[in-house]
């Protein structure tokens, strides 16, 4: 419709701003591989801007505010059986193995630790950084340690403790998986209590308040770019609307003891998770979302599913937040990129890229790509996984997906007359590096 307004400038505007001349057909031509050849190196060029990722060591127990429950069921690819794993420890370290069966994946073991005593301090992470070209990386982590570079690894802290103040019986009872995630959401509160030089949850709900205000505050000022919400594995991401009033009844009730109903503790969670929201706006903290299926065999996802958020996303009194919905929405990407027809709404990629093989992902991104390919970014979602499997393969591992995965979607783009190769490598461009460095206004790069 617009575009016919538009009128005669229009095929000037097109060539311009190089989309292909001519009508898009519904096949690659047989030119798709050398288009793909063409494209990857470029690609493999473009110094990238990880923007969901948890690095560390495996023995280091802040690299997530939570952990995996035990005997979890793991998806195909995710399974540390995957011999592209070996591929990652070939790449990265000459690992010289196919497979990673006990005696090899000592060799692999000794070799990293030799590594680590060559590159003391920041710089062995900054070192398998360079190895991938990824020329900065979120690490979305509890703490941070000091043999991360902040230069490199802008920190994205955890904001759910804050929605789980009070006697957490009832919560932690549900199931198995809870049982190990609210104990250590929990403990995400003291820490964030002891930074702050508080012994006691505050006896008035206005300066609880204030102490997540100060928290946050001083995490800015301790580097941080964002937050981090991982509350679809804690409960629903239905939020109601409650009233400040509502959530300081529930609070002055229950800030000293006392077990509150479920429905009264997620009116409280619902009225602070919406206060977070507006913070984030307020200081200019960007809001990360986990939106995906998730580790734990309890993981609900039609009470967590990305749509759930719809109505606090289309909320006009938060277009000053900004949105990053972490992993897409997967498996529901294909509903969840039209979320991003918010103006103040992103989509990262990262899981969607391990979870898939690349030839599935490809078609996560193309469609992405022709929708709003100006609201994607890239993340690899990398986790120490145990001592050897590192962070070190996971970052590989995502990379490798993602750049081959988006080459493949744009060489077909390309044959299929969507855009030329030169708009395509601006796409790509955007999706690897620039969209997400804007979100946070020279902060990273
Ligand atoms: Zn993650």
């Amino acid at each position: 419709m617009r575009l016919a307004v538009r009128g005669p400038i229009l095929s000037v505007v097109i060539c311009v701003s190089g989309f292909a001349v001519g009508q898009a057909r519904p096949f690659p031509g047989p030119d798709v591989q050398q288009i793909y050849q063409r494209l990857l190196p470029q690609i493999e060029k473009i110094p990238a801007f990880d923007h969901h990722a948890h690095p560390g060591y495996s023995d280091d127990p802040d690299v997530d505010a939570m952990a995996a429950p035990p005997d979890a069921s793991a998806a195909l690819r995710t399974r540390d059986d995957n011999p592209e794993l070996a591929a990652a420890a070939k790449a990265l370290f000459g690992y010289p193995y196919t497979d990673l069966s006990p005696e090899h994946a000592k060799w692999l073991l000794d070799k990293k630790t030799e590594l680590k005593k060559q590159l003391a301090g920041t710089a062995y992470f900054n070192t398998i950084l360079d190895k991938l070209n990824i020329e900065s990386s979120v690490a979305n982590r509890a703490m941070m340690p000091d043999y991360l570079d902040p230069k490199r690894f802008p920190w994205v802290f955890f904001a759910d403790s804050f929605m789980w103040p009070f006697n957490n019986e009832h919560e932690s009872a549900r199931n198995p998986d809870e049982g190990v995630f609210i104990p250590l959401q929990e403990k995400m509160l003291r820490r964030w209590m002891q930074q702050e030089n508080v012994t006691k949850l505050p006896a008035r709900f206005n300066d609880y308040l204030e102490f997540i205000v100060r928290v946050f505050d001083d995490n800015q000022k301790k580097g941080g770019i964002a937050m981090k919400f991982e509350v679809a594995y804690f409960r629903p991401t239905t939020f109601t609307d409650p009233t400040r009033q509502q959530a300081d009844d529930i609070y002055q009730q229950y800030a000293s003891g006392g077990t509150p109903s479920e429905k009264d503790y997620r009116t409280f969670q619902d009225f602070i998770f919406r206060f977070l929201v507006n913070l984030g706006g307020r200081l200019n903290i960007p809001v990360h979302i986990h939106t995906a299926v998730g580790i734990g065999d309890y993981f609900n996802l039609s009470q967590s599913n990305i749509m759930n958020l719809e109505s606090v996303l289309r909320d006009p009194r938060y277009a000053s937040t900004t949105f990053v919905m972490i992993h897409g929405g997967y498996p529901l990407e294909r509903e969840a990129i039209w979320l991003a027809a918010m103006k103040n709404v992103y989509l990262d990629s990262s899981f969607g890229e391990l979870a898939q093989y690349p030839a599935a992902f490809k078609e996560t991104l193309k469609m992405w790509l022709e929708t709003f390919p100006d609201k994607i970014t890239f993340g690899t979602d990398c986790f120490p996984y145990n001592q050897v499997l590192g962070a070190e393969e996971s970052y590989w591992l995502g990379a490798e997906s993602s750049r081959t995965a988006l080459a493949a979607a744009l060489a077909e783009m390309v044959s299929e007359n969507e855009i030329t190769e030169a708009r395509a490598l601006e796409l790509a461009h955007a999706y690897l590096h620039d969209t997400a460095v804007k979100l946070y206004g020279g902060r990273v790069h």
